[in-house]
């Protein structure tokens, strides 16, 4: 999870593999609702754990339902249509999924209640449903602005009035009659109707709410998308078991991945498991856009395999002008695959998406032209013209207003032609469907190791570079390698094994295999937790006896290597600007006095309860300095392009920011 301020991304050349999605967020949350008003015990499957479902979760937990969870299994025990709470204040995020249908259920059955969210979820309409629930005699008032949350909730005066048909707009938003059709079965004593007024948008999304309704014993019947009726006698039964499909806007992303970005050597573009052609959700139609476009898809009923068309067929990207009123989340994916076509595309009737986590017409008409786009936006559309020749793209750093859907889309942009990098801000916004979305991307996605950066910060004894090459590595969102511990461990194992450490070809024996997991700041040898026996001054003593050892050394060079993986690579040791990683895009050499090094390394030691004196410790680092600096293989010394960082006087907040500074400079944005 990238809970950092930004997340630079190389650009990238191929990709090919399996992806799994994580579940459907509007069948989940959906399924959530229903399980917690039915009659019974519901156990959902492949439930998706992200921020709109947690928001969910809580609130029926809130209400007095039970609710045990394992992973992506939830065990709902349902509540029957009663509330065992029947008053909460309940927050519900930026989760529309959660605001609307939980308004109208509360609404319906009675109750004292307070919904709010974060502050753009206040900006998010829900007059219509409220206007709806107040004709049946509902009593609700707005706490802030006429017409959007935060809302108050209070038990109506009189009996409702459900004999006449209850009029829905269905022109803003579609989760208004998906509200309604889920909190009106909780009252059908006689038949309901509800009557939509104006266009309905969004239809496939009532699809699915009808779809699940009946998956838990509701039938309503539908006249055309204007009247729905909710028949007499309805009760809310669980189905027992139900699964969650995996997440078709998610899978937008990787099924625009395979149409864009080659195949790896011998392989065969990009497989997605969980959904497939038997989706029920309505943006599964995004594959025929993106057929439209060029894309090579083949799918089953549960799954798609999607590759890039051959040169002139189906690549470069077709441009389209298509009505997007069908798959409205989906979409956004399509003005980023616009980057990659043959000429100006359209998007068009995507009024909707001004209403959506931010504005996303204007969000994506200024964010596309950060990269060089031309992009015309209109109340309802967006037209986009990608850049013409290879050097009118730029490496852009991209807002994403909250917006989990702008942070996918624009990783998508790392595939451009001019091979630049993107800065995404706040990645980790994805967490509101997808906490794993770049993990997963860079799990199908390549590119040549020399895209892919390093920062090495190399230096003697106790200079702190862990701690600071830790600090950079986290700040950064990229993976570290503290390349001493491999030093140390091999001196560890070869000792375990009876070998001397001066047999230079033994020990490089033992470092060639050696079993080792980096697990988070823990270090396993064959499974066992070796982190303390291995950071010990003996320890460190031994390993620098092995290290001088041109066998050992090589030994080391490829699992060294092997940490440079997408997105980047913190690399700290002694060598790691001047021999492992020579075209690193920043190197430092850090260091600080003897005198300075031995007091931090006398208090770390006193803190952890061993007995030890600065002279004695001064004495010690000197010695390891001595013989690392003085080795003729991969000596100890500053990378000719090295920067020189003095931290003896500075803290380590101060390195760190320093570090991120020059690394700032050295970047596109
Ligand atoms: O950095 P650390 O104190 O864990 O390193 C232990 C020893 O491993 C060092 O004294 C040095 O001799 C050796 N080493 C090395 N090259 C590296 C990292 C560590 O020779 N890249």
């Amino acid at each position: 999870m990238f809970d950092i301020e930004y997340l630079d991304i190389p650009p990238l050349a191929r990709a090919a593999g399996t992806v799994r999605l994580p579940g459907s967020k509007s069948i989940s949350n959906r399924v959530l609702l229903l399980a917690a008003l039915s009659q019974g015990q519901t156990t959902v499957h492949d439930l998706l754990a992200s921020d709109d479902t947690a928001v969910m979760l809580a609130a029926l937990r809130q209400l007095g339902c039970t609710v045990m969870q394992d992973g992506t299994t939830a065990v709902i025990d349902g509540l029957a249509g009663r509330l065992v709470q029947t008053q909460a204040r309940l927050f519900m995020g930026n989760a529309g999924t959660a605001m609307r249908p939980l308004t109208a259920a509360l609404a319906l059955l009675g109750g004292d209640f307070e919904l709010s969210g974060v502050a753009r979820m206040h900006e998010r309409p829900i007059g219509d449903l409220v206007d709806a629930l107040r004709q049946l005699g509902c009593s609700i008032d707005y706490l802030g602005n006429e017409g959007f949350p935060p809302l108050r909730l209070r038990p109506g005066l009189g009996a409702l009035n459900l004999k006449a048909p209850i009029q829905v707009q269905g022109d803003v938003s579609s989760q208004f009659l998906t509200a309604l059709l889920m909190a009106l079965p909780l009252v059908a004593r006689h038949d309901i109707q509800i009557e939509v007024v104006g266009e309905l948008i969004s239809r496939p999304y009532i699809e699915i709410t009808l779809n699940l309704l009946k998956r838990f014993g509701i039938h309503v019947q539908r006249q055309g998308w204007q009247r729905f009726t909710i028949p007499a006698g309805s009760q809310y039964q669980s189905p027992g078991d139900i699964h969650v499909e995996g997440d078709a806007s998610s899978a937008s992303y990787f099924i625009a991945l395979g149409a864009i970005a080659e195949s790896a050597e011998g392989r065969n573009g990009i497989e997605i498991l969980g959904v497939g052609d038997a989706s029920i959700q309505g943006d599964i139609r995004f594959v025929e856009a993106a057929r439209m476009m060029g894309a090579q898809i083949d799918s089953t009923p549960n799954s798609l395999r999607i590759s890039r068309g051959q040169s002139g067929k189906g690549w470069p990207l077709k441009a389209i002008d298509l009505d997007c009123n069908h798959i409205p989340d989906a979409a956004m994916t399509l003005a980023v695959m616009a980057l990659y076509a043959d000429g100006t595309s359209t998007l068009r009737n995507i009024a909707s998406w001004r209403v959506k986590e931010t504005d996303r017409i204007a969000a994506m008409a200024c964010e596309l032209r950060k990269l060089g786009a031309t992009v015309e936006e209109g109340v309802d559309y967006l037209q986009i013209t990608p850049p013409i020749h290879r050097k009118d793209w730029k490496a852009a750093a991209i807002h994403t207003y909250d917006d989990h859907r702008m942070a996918m889309c624009f990783s998508l942009a790392v595939f451009n032609p001019a091979q630049l990098p993107i800065r995404i801000f706040d990645p980790k916004c994805v967490a509101k469907t997808f906490p794993d979305y770049f993990e997963t991307l860079f799990s199908v996605a390549e590119t040549d190791t020399a895209n892919i950066p390093v920062i090495c910060i190399d230096g003697p004894t106790a200079s702190g570079k862990g701690t600071l090459a830790a600090l950079v590595a986290r700040r950064l969102g990229y993976h570290f390698v503290d390349s001493g511990a491999m030093y140390r461990l091999s001196a560890f194992a070869a000792a375990r094994a009876g070998v001397a450490l001066d047999d230079a070809e033994g020990v490089a024996r033992i470092a060639r295999a050696l079993p080792v997991r980096f697990q988070d700041d823990r270090i396993f040898l064959g499974g066992e937790d070796v982190s303390a026996d291995i950071r010990t001054e003996e320890a460190g003593m031994a390993a620098s006896k092995v290290s001088a050892h041109s066998q050992v050394r090589s030994a080391l060079i490829a699992l060294q290597h092997s940490f440079r993986k997408l997105p980047g690579l913190v690399a700290d040791g002694r060598d790691m600007g001047t021999v492992i990683f020579p075209d690193a895009a920043l190197k430092i050499y850090l260091t600080a006095s003897a005198r300075h090094r031995a007091e931090r390394r006398h208090k770390q030691l006193i803190s952890k309860g061993i007995p030890s004196t600065i002279a004695a410790i001064q004495q010690d680092l000197e010695a390891r300095d001595a013989r690392d600096m003085s080795r003729p293989v991969a000596p100890l010394k500053p990378a000719d392009d090295a920067r020189l960082l003095d931290n003896s006087e500075l803290s380590i907040e101060k390195s760190t920011d320093l570090v991120i500074d020059w690394w700032q400079d050295a970047r596109p944005f």
